[in-house]
């Protein structure tokens, strides 16, 4: 029988772009395409017929038989790191034209190294999405309780409007204080911009923050407004170029993206802001994935790309949200699956100091176009990728299935003049060496991910993906303790596999001012109660809107209610997610600060319990989903350690620890679950490279995951 496809998932990284193709019977295979940053859509169609070509599937039939799917891009945070989104205007309170110059004073060393961090010096401000000449503030004050202690002053107001309709804007944000508690203000504000608009003739879209992000701090409130005015639109564009090439060839859906808690949304979703980072957040959600299917409840997930080097923690089988992440110099209340990213890819640049003779990694990589040196497409600055090749961990032809192939003689003269005559060394010695420096940083960075949290390594299985996730997995857990080892033979495009394995969810949030005192009485939580249920009610209203909006089946959601709950007098709160269904009467109340305090002495300790000092509620929120049909991965028999003589495609010099060495060559796909490899050897697929050091073994395990081992 004909295969029948299921879902499609990409995720176009700063480098590559990688699909996942799911059939009916949960059978899966990877694509890989540079990426096209330019036009995302044609990295999309090259790396979905790379994937189709291994099916030797139809690309017509292919794309009319998706269910679903996912394409998670990178073009808004380029947008924001290269500040070329659109011309826009800011209408905020008077006396608060400057909140995007200002920064809550500390989002200016946001990204910044702890030694840059402590010297003042070297803060500099970020270049704000609107310049003050575009920003107009009016007389108008709303307070915390939500009451419009004065009205807009609609003369201001309309002043500001004709003035900044005529600059030839592409888009006004209207920011005004406590507008989540009541958007009464802006809401006359727009009404008053839609008036102006006529009369000029013009129409641009405005964005109010009450709609985009009804959170409380305005800071965090304007940084996701005007960030979905100045670089939502671009990507959205960009979304729907990929929707329509793939329309354009049967794909009868509609496409939709990842956000970056974890959940799938149509590309039409009005808070667009909300997929800043969703690539990375796919690769934490398919560890959690496979974390539970092998049982393994504590997990460091590691993400070794091009351009990034992301990890991420997964303790006691879940991961942390950090409602209010810092994301390129943008502190914002977006609440994002936690992780940490470093730019340490394969492909940063290299350079020696003039001044030390040290070697400098980065912090600028190569990416796909025109590449490390060894692609010969014109770069000349020798990259991480080059040193690999030269030193024999890259097969010259198999890099992306032998697409690219790679040119040594090139890249070991860059590396020659460039890097080793500076440093004294020979070429292969510099190069053993920066991949020795390259490893000791992400192996520094990663530990202490897990130390700063209380973890104790010997407690995490370390998961490694992302095309070079495989080559750094041995240097990653040189000499530490960890449980587990672990690498796929989908490492490549793992990220756009934990894409499938999310469902299509939303979620709502809503600032709120309940507190009640320690033994407070039934008629104070009875207030409580009913207050929360009005705000849930009104989320799941438009959650409905939504997913109605975005042709879903309103009988197929569920809706997961969450309380953010804290200690009276506390800076910081704990999500709390309720697990029964709520009644709105006392007894759940009960039951929430109940699950409050189990949480909280779970996250801190039994003596941190202190409900003398009461409990507020400043934020709830609604997590609506619909769920989807998750990839399968099938028992394999047990085929015995050796592999089959097939397997092994022959040797290869290698260059490490300064010598010399043979390394066997192997292709990963063709092991069997059972097979055991000894090192020194290289087990090659056509997207990604697994380096099996002299002192450890490889074990395919019967999903035919692949173990890292002593030997
Ligand atoms: P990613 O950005 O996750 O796609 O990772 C890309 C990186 O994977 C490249 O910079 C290479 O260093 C590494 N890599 C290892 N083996 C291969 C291969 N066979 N083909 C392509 N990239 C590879
Ligand atoms: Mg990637």
């Amino acid at each position: 029988m004909a295969r029948e496809v299921l879902a499609l998932a990409m995720d176009a990284g700063g480098t590559m772009t990688d699909t996942f193709l799911v059939d009916k019977e949960g059978n899966f295979v990877i694509g890989k395409a540079p990426s096209t940053p330019w036009d995302e859509s044609e990295g999309f169609i090259e790396s979905a017929q790379d994937a189709f070509m291994q099916w030797q599937l139809d690309e017509r039939t292919a794309f009319a038989q998706f269910e679903v799917a996912v394409y998670s891009g990178t073009t808004m945070l380029n947008t924001l790191l290269t500040r070329t989104g659109r011309k826009i205007g800011l209408i905020t309170t008077k006396g608060f034209e400057d909140i995007l110059l200002m920064e809550q004073g500390r989002q200016v060393w946001s990204g910044y190294s702890y030694a840059d961090r402590l010297h003042s010096a070297t803060h500099v401000h970020n270049q704000p999405l609107v310049p003050r000449r575009r920003i107009r503030g009016i007389s108008e004050r709303t307070n915390m309780f939500g009451t419009v202690a004065i009205p807009l002053y609609e003369k201001d107001a309309r002043a500001a409007a004709e003035e900044l309709l005529t600059q030839d804007l592409q888009g006004v944000a209207i920011c005004f204080l406590h507008s989540y508690a009541n958007p009464q203000n802006e809401k006359r504000m727009e009404a008053i911009c839609g008036d102006v608009m006529q009369a000029k003739g013009i129409n641009i879209p405005i964005y109010l923050s009450s709609h985009i992000r009804p959170v409380i701090r305005e800071n965090q409130r304007v940084n996701a407004t005007t960030i979905e005015a100045y670089a939502a639109d671009p990507v959205r564009k960009q979304l729907h170029n990929v929707e329509n090439r793939a329309t354009s060839r049967g794909y009868r859906k509609q496409m939709t993206t990842m956000l970056s808690y974890g959940g799938l949304a149509n590309i039409r979703h009005p808070r667009l802001h909300e997929t800043l980072i969703s690539g990375p957040i796919g690769g934490m959600l398919g560890a959690h994935y496979v974390a539970k299917l092998i049982g393994a409840p504590n997990v460091l997930a590691i993400d070794m790309g091009g351009t990034s080097y992301d990890f991420g923690l997964i303790t006691n089988g879940t991961f942390n949200l950090n409602n209010e992440p810092e994301i390129a110099r943008f502190r914002l209340a977006l609440p994002s699956i936690e992780l940490d990213s470093i730019r340490g890819g394969a492909g940063l640049y290299l350079s020696v100091d003039p001044i030390t003779n040290r070697i400098i990694m980065g912090p600028e990589g190569a990416g796909a176009s025109p590449g490390p040196v060894c692609f010969d497409r014109g770069n000349k600055q020798p990259t991480i990728t080059d040193c690999l090749a030269i030193n024999g961990y890259l097969n010259k032809n198999n890099f992306l299935g032998g697409k690219i192939k790679l040119n040594l003689l090139a890249a070991q003269k860059e590396i020659k003049t460039q890097l080793a005559d500076k440093i004294g060394l020979n070429v292969h010695d510099a190069a053993d060496g920066i991949i020795k420096l390259w490893l000791q940083t992400a192996l520094d960075a990663t530990r202490r991910a897990i130390q700063v949290r209380g973890g104790d390594v010997a407690d995490y299985v370390i998961m490694g993906y992302g095309g070079a996730g495989p080559m750094v997995l041995a240097g990653v857990s040189e000499g530490q303790p960890f449980k587990g080892v672990v690498t796929f033979p989908f490492a490549a495009a793992f990220s756009a596999f934990g894409c499938t394995t999310t469902d299509y969810s939303h979620r709502y949030t809503r600032s709120s001012l309940f507190s009640l005192q320690h033994n407070s009485d039934t008629a104070a939580k009875e207030v409580v109660a009913k207050g929360l249920t009005e705000l849930w009610n009104t989320l799941e209203a438009e959650a409905k809107e939504s997913f109605e909006s975005e042709g879903m089946e309103l009988s197929k959601v569920t809706y997961k209610r969450i309380a953010f709950v804290r200690y009276g007098g506390q800076l910081d709160e704990v999500e709390v997610p309720l697990d029964r269904p709520w009644q709105a009467i006392t007894g759940d109340i009960d039951h929430l600060l109940d699950l409050f305090e189990d949480l909280y002495t779970k996250m801190f300790a039994k003596a941190a319990k202190y409900p003398k000092a009461g409990y507020a509620i400043l934020q709830v929120a609604l997590v609506a989903s619909i769920e989807t049909k998750k990839p399968e991965f099938p028992l394999f028999p047990d085929q015995g350690p050796t592999p089959a003589a097939a397997v092994k495609k022959g040797e290869r010099d290698l260059y490490i620890n300064g010598k010399w060495q043979k390394a066997g060559i192997y292709d990963m796909d063709s092991l069997e679950s059972g097979n055991v490899i000894n090192g020194l050897a290289i087990l090659e697929h056509p997207a990604t490279t697994l380096l099996v050091p002299g002192t450890r073994k490889a074990r395919v395990d019967n999903r035919k995951f692949i173990w890292l081992e002593n030997l």
